[in-house]
Order: C-alpha cells, then structure tokens, then sequence
C-alpha cells in the first residue's frame, strides 16, 4: 500500500524530532496533503494506527488538512482548481497551466510532551 510508505516517512521525520526534544509522548501530527498525491486520507489512517504502534506516538492524533490542486494559465493567467486529470483553463481553454498546489506532501506541526 503506497500510503504505508508515505506514513513511515512522515511518522520516522516525527519521531526523530520528538527524540531530539527528548520528548515522552507524541499527542498529535499534522499533515498537508495535496489532491495530486493520490494519498487517501482513510489509508492513510489506517497506516498510521498500524505504524504507532509500541512507539512514543501510540495513541496520537494525525490531523490531515487536504489540499486541492490549484493552476495558473499561462496564456491569460486566471488561477483556478481543478480535479486530477482536468487542468484546463476555464477561462480560455488552454492547457498551458502551471500547477500552484496540489502536491503537498509536508508534516506542518508536531505536538509532543
Ligand atoms: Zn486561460
């Protein structure tokens, strides 16, 4: 499961940062994830209550704040959103659209004691 990976990435980076504040217990994480990622927040959960487990995060609360994909026209440069596979300027029609956001991927804050 490709969101297996992604959480022992973000839980591995979390964990050391606890360890380098010495901390006890990990009470929270949050996340950002872009629409573009293909992450899904339920897998991603799931992953996340599995790789806790015997750590200083056991019982942590992961609050994923999800993003939408966001692009540029590069003809007339009207910002929009837009879903994975339709980056089409609404505007004008182009398909010359640089992408904003959408792939996030980043631990935004740790909450540790
Ligand atoms: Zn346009």
């Amino acid at each position: 499961m490709h969101e297996m990976g992604i959480c022992d990435g973000i839980l591995s980076a979390s964990l050391d940062a606890a360890a380098k504040e010495n901390a006890t217990r990990v009470n929270s994480i949050d996340v950002t994830i872009g629409d573009l990622t293909e992450i899904q927040g339920e897998a991603l959960q799931f992953a996340f209550g599995v790789l806790t487990k015997d750590t200083i995060a056991e019982n942590a609360v992961l609050n994923i704040t999800t993003v939408s994909a966001l692009s540029r026209c590069a003809d007339c440069a009207a910002e929009f959103s837009h879903g994975r596979f339709d980056a089409k300027c609404p505007e004008c029609g182009s398909y010359m659209c640089e992408l904003l956001q959408g792939r996030e991927l980043r631990v935004d804050a740790i909450d540790i004691d």
